[in-house]
């Protein structure tokens, strides 16, 4: 059932060419707002139960890891690493991300997922790579199996198809004129 449930939303395609564009975002606000008001099968996101720890964006170019934040709402990214990435949260710089961070000094495919987050308006994301502990097996006992509720409690998860963490996938779709399949907002949102 929740694969029809999916299959169904699959119908949504952006007009735009540019998936950053304004016109693009108030799409996809528009889509999200008709999942909440006129969706009854789907699960609404919960404002008040939240990941351990969230990426507070702030200003400029400036990240923070922000733990027992109150209230979201947040996103959730879903991407593939594909190799090593340059930026994760380790037992060794736990202390120095919670300070602050820059977002260029991320992989481009975390970074359009920021940018996304921006540009619908929110101020937190959880991506797994920086809120969970790589390299604290404690860590990872007491937070993957929390994998799941972080997913379904975000108010979207965008779900990046690149084959890698280097990719990113806001890029613009022009040249490649793309067939009906891949039109799609397959690599860019999950509702
Ligand atoms: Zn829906």
């Amino acid at each position: 059932m929740a694969d029809e449930i999916a299959a169904k939303h699959l119908e949504y395609q952006l007009s735009d060419t540019t998936p950053s564009s304004d016109k693009s975002i108030a799409e996809v606000r528009g889509w999200f707002q008709n999942c909440i008001d006129n969706h009854h099968g789907c699960p609404k996101p919960k404002s008040d139960v939240l990941p351990t720890r969230l990426i507070e964006i702030q200003s400029g170019n400036c990240l923070r890891l922000a733990t027992r934040v109150q209230e979201g709402p947040y996103v959730a990214l879903s991407y593939c690493r594909g190799g090593p990435q340059k930026l994760a949260l380790v037992r060794k710089n736990v202390n120095n991300m919670a300070k602050g961070f820059k977002e260029s000094d991320l992989p481009l495919t975390l970074q359009h997922g920021i940018a996304l987050t921006r540009k619908l308006g929110l101020r937190y994301i959880w991506i797994d790579s920086l809120c969970i502990i790589q390299d604290d097996d404690g860590d990872k006992l007491r937070e993957l199996p929390k994998m799941i509720s972080n997913y379904q409690n975000a108010y979207i998860t965008i779900g990046s198809g690149s084959p890698s963490c280097c990719d990113g996938f806001l890029g613009d779709r022009a040249r490649c004129k793309l067939d009906k399949d891949d039109d799609i907002p397959r690599d860019m949102l999950q509702m």
